[in-house]
């Protein structure tokens, strides 16, 4: 007998491998083995065993497997069967989806149990064995003794001050060992708080998720409910029943700056095993919790995208949290949907899978209106909050504030006279302002008043940002949002040489500026409300978020300006006024997904005012007040406008009323790109009944120094499109004008 093995290689097969006749078993079916591949040794994951007969290599060109890396396998059927669907629906080749779903430690060949190293003092050790009790070494065994006979795992230790190199040395000397505690089974979930009263459309949620629980069978729920309408809360008691039957829950959510706010909202409610995963973790805590979602000992696992990828021992349920965000889509390499994959899973399992949201996707309506998930919809908020009322502010009649500056000139602030007021009332009521603006940085342009010269990226299409920081510009640049170029803020035009270079536009931190003039003491220009700014330049240390959170929440008026990261899922229940300057702008893209993921953003960022007791505002100014699908929106709201938008896609068979594959090429010259399309175009099927779309130059088509091109082919039948791309795409791969490319496919992409 042979094995296959899928090799983490970027190609569309799967490689036969002898076993030395010293082996006298056949590594296992999921588990890994060493092999030589060309010059290199790679490891690999063993997906078959065949009789020598069928294999296309000749007996004497067959190498051996250099050895086997698991008695057992690390991945059973369920995954194997995961990890083909996932190579077949995305055309992606077997051996690279085994490497995206592994853990970093899994696919260097990492023994599975390196994990969690304790420490603990060796036996007959004493206080003796230390000369002295003054220096550090001591202080650290002191430590350690505190935690008695058995030690502590490294993380407490770590945690507790103790630091590595001294763990080492004292190992070194003979003095403290490290060893694995082998995991006991956690024990039985129980309560720690007690569950709220569910109203009428929460019970009815919860009852249709739990008849599929009961019932031991998959299925989809698209739970719509309204920012703020208790989704936690139907989440929270539907795990309950889950958890108390002795089954895991996975959590999905999209970012992870909400992972700690989310474990503690769960940790309040359970006594239980909850384990996280998110990127940011380092390998050995991924790998542990890889580990403790496989061996059961994790009960509920809260994790981003790629947690849906990883083995379960007994999954009972699967929530999305958020399930319209756009970060649930891989952008690269493997670029699968976790909400997709979530469904699959639940399949796979026999589960519930609920996909949460106040804004769902037209994908996932049209999946309701075609019976594929079933919808359950909280209409009104929960408690005593309501939703907040909506209001557009025409900022072409309303001139914008104008403040004066030290000479006495005066300058725009961005903000209209009503939407001030506003502001100054809600802060005078005691209550809490936010502001949206999807901009980090000064401004978004550098522009010569003389000749019209802008700071542009040397290496995209694309505008160069303005930084200043601490309103000094002794510590200001340029730089670009898309590759990160930096570069100093010249002194004069490059072009003209005038000296009249101005900052155009608004970002974050210049609204946080012209906030702190508008609202200070007049005689002492001290801020009499403090100004929050939330971008991810005032959040890129560890614990600032959390500090952010901490002043939030203690409740005192103020005014934060936020971009996107404050759209997602937060509670501020001070928070009474919202704005939104200019957030409308995606209605007038060229993009057809456009004005789906504005108003998304539009509603999620409505969704923070006014969740505590007190009635909530939201203010929008926009430059197009009569754009009739904004006006829909403010006026009925998200479902009837995305409906009349689902409407819109039919009428033009855009998905969801097709299924799409886009094809990217990057290369050197446009003109390369654009040919190598060209030529797959050529190459498609006769009569294929596809809608062809392109090339056309992608949005931003330069960045980065290379050139980008795309290709949109759209299917009234899915199965007729991975037909299509079944004979198809490889062999666009193998073109010879595709030669020094690259090429990608994404299927059901969500941008552009
Ligand atoms: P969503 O996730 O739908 O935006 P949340 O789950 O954050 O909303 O709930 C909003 C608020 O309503 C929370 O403070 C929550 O504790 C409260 N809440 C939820 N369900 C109930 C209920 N049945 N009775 C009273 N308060 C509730
Ligand atoms: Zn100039
Ligand atoms: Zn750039």
């Amino acid at each position: 007998m042979l094995v296959q093995v899928a090799l983490p290689v970027p190609l569309y097969r799967v490689f036969d491998y002898s076993v030395p006749m010293e082996d006298n078993a056949l590594p296992a079916i999921g588990s890994r083995v060493e092999v030589s591949f060309g010059r290199q040794t790679l490891i690999g994951i063993t997906v078959a065993h065949i009789a020598q007969a069928t294999s296309s290599v000749p007996s004497n060109k067959l190498k051996p497997i250099n050895h086997c890396l698991d008695d057992a396998p690390i991945l059973n059927e369920n995954m194997l069967a995961l990890a083909s669907w996932m190579a077949r629906y995305y055309h992606y080749p077997l051996g690279d989806v085994l490497a995206v779903m592994l853990p970093t430690f899994i696919r260097q060949g990492r023994p599975l149990d390196l994990l969690i190293t304790h420490w603990r003092i060796l036996p007959n050790v004493s206080d003796n064995d230390f000369h002295t009790n003054a220096n550090k070494q001591k202080q650290q065994f002191d430590m350690l003794k505190l935690h008695g006979a058995r030690g502590a795992s490294e993380d407490v230790l770590l945690l507790e001050g103790m630091q590595r190199p001294f763990l080492k040395t004292l190992e070194e000397k003979g003095l403290i060992e490290r060893y694995i505690e082998p995991k006991s089974a956690p024990k039985p979930v129980s309560l720690a708080k007690m569950p709220l009263d569910l109203n009428a459309e929460q019970q009815l949620a919860v009852d249709a998720i739990l008849t599929a629980h009961n019932a031991g069978k998959y299925s989809g729920f698209l739970l719509n409910g309204i920012t703020g309408s208790g989704k936690t809360e139907v989440y929270l008691q539907t795990m309950q029943a889950v958890l108390e039957a002795g089954k895991q829950v996975l959590i999905l959510v999209p970012e992870i700056g909400l992972t700690p706010q989310t474990r503690a909202r769960f940790a309040s409610r359970f006594a239980a095993q909850i384990v996280l995963l998110h990127s940011g973790m380092s390998n050995t805590h991924r790998l542990q919790g890889w580990q403790d979602c496989r061996t059961g000992h994790a009960q509920i696992i809260i994790g981003t995208r790629s947690a849906v990828l990883n083995p379960f021992a007994n999954l009972g349920l699967i929530v999305v949290d958020e399930a319209h965000d756009a970060s649930y889509k891989q952008q690269d390499t493997l670029r699968y949907h976790a909400a997709d994959v979530a469904l699959y899973r639940g399949l796979q399992y026999n589960i519930p899978v609920v996909l949460g949201t106040a804004t769902p996707t037209l994908e996932h309506l049209k999946l309701v209106d075609d019976g594929k998930l079933v919808e359950c919809q909280l209409r009104t908020r929960a408690g005593s909050a309501k939703l907040a009322t909506m209001q557009l502010i025409d900022a072409r009649q309303q001139s914008t504030h104008q403040q004066a500056q030290d000479d006495g000139a005066r300058y725009d602030t961005g903000l209209t006279d009503i939407l001030i007021g506003a502001i100054r009332q809600t802060l005078e009521a005691g209550d809490q302002v936010l502001i949206f603006l999807n901009r980090r940085g000064y401004a978004p342009v550098l522009l010569c008043e003389a000749c019209g010269w802008q700071a542009d990226c040397p290496r995209c299409d694309a505008h160069l940002t303005v930084h200043y920081s601490n309103q000094a510009n002794h510590n200001s640049y340029l730089k670009c949002h898309h590759c990160d170029w930096q570069a100093y803020i010249p002194a004069a035009c490059p072009d003209c040489r005038s000296q009249n270079l101005d900052a155009k536009g608004m970002g974050t931190t210049r609204l946080s500026e012209n906030l702190h003039a508008i609202f200070a003491n007049p005689q002492t220009s001290k801020d009499l409300y403090p100004i929050i700014q939330i971008d991810r330049d005032t959040t890129r240390r560890k614990d600032s978020w959390e500090k952010i959170y901490e002043q939030i929440n203690q409740g005192k008026p103020a005014i934060l300006v936020g971009t996107q990261m404050v759209a997602k899922g937060h509670h501020f229940p001070n928070v009474t006024l919202v704005c939104l300057p200019n957030a409308d702008r995606g209605f007038l893209s060229a993009d057809f997904r456009s004005p789906e993921h504005t108003a998304q953003l539009m509603i999620q960022v409505a969704g923070r005012a006014g969740r505590g007791n007190k009635q909530g505002r939201v203010l929008i100014q926009t430059l197009q007040p009569d754009n009739a699908l904004l006006l829909k929106l403010v006026k009925d709201g998200y479902l009837p406008f995305a409906r009349e938008l689902l409407q819109e896609r039919k009428m033009m068979g855009l998905p969801p009323y097709s299924h799409a594959a886009l094809i990217r090429c990057e290369g050197k010259t446009l003109l390369a790109t654009t040919q190598a399309l060209k030529d797959a175009i050529v190459s498609l099927p006769a009569a294929h009944n596809l809608a062809v779309l392109g090339p056309i130059d992608a949005p931003m088509s330069k960045k980065n120094s290379r050139y980008h091109s795309q290709l949109l082919l759209l299917a009234k039948d899915r199965n007729q499109l991975h037909h299509i791309l079944n004979q198809w795409w490889q062999p666009v791969l193998a073109l010879p004008s595709a030669k020094y490319l690259k090429l990608t496919l994404d299927i059901d992409p969500v941008g552009w």
